[in-house]
């Protein structure tokens, strides 16, 4: 869970669609026999697990759905946790 302290746009006042997220990819590439490199188009794996909110100690960047973006004062607060079934 999130505290945000700005959970409207500034610019244009829409609420919070999202947050900004980050997430690493690897785009395949094929070697020419000149030497060079070019992506080949054939493979893009996204690794949704390493998939991080964009913070900062100013804040969480937010997104409005007219696309502007904007650093909120806030924090990561943490959900109580969740029971897991005993093994049986
Ligand atoms: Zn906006």
């Amino acid at each position: 869970m999130m505290r945000l302290d700005t959970p409207n746009c500034p610019t244009c006042g829409c609420p919070a669609l999202g947050t900004l997220e980050t997430v690493s990819a690897r785009c395949s590439i094929k070697q020419f026999p000149s030497g060079l490199f070019e992506h080949s188009g054939v493979e893009t794996k996204v690794f949704w697990d390493e998939m991080k909110t964009v913070f900062s100690p100013e804040g969480i960047t937010l997104l409005c759905e007219q696309g502007h973006d904007w650093v909120s004062p806030g924090e990561f607060i943490d959900e109580p946790p969740v029971p897991v079934p005993a093994p049986s």
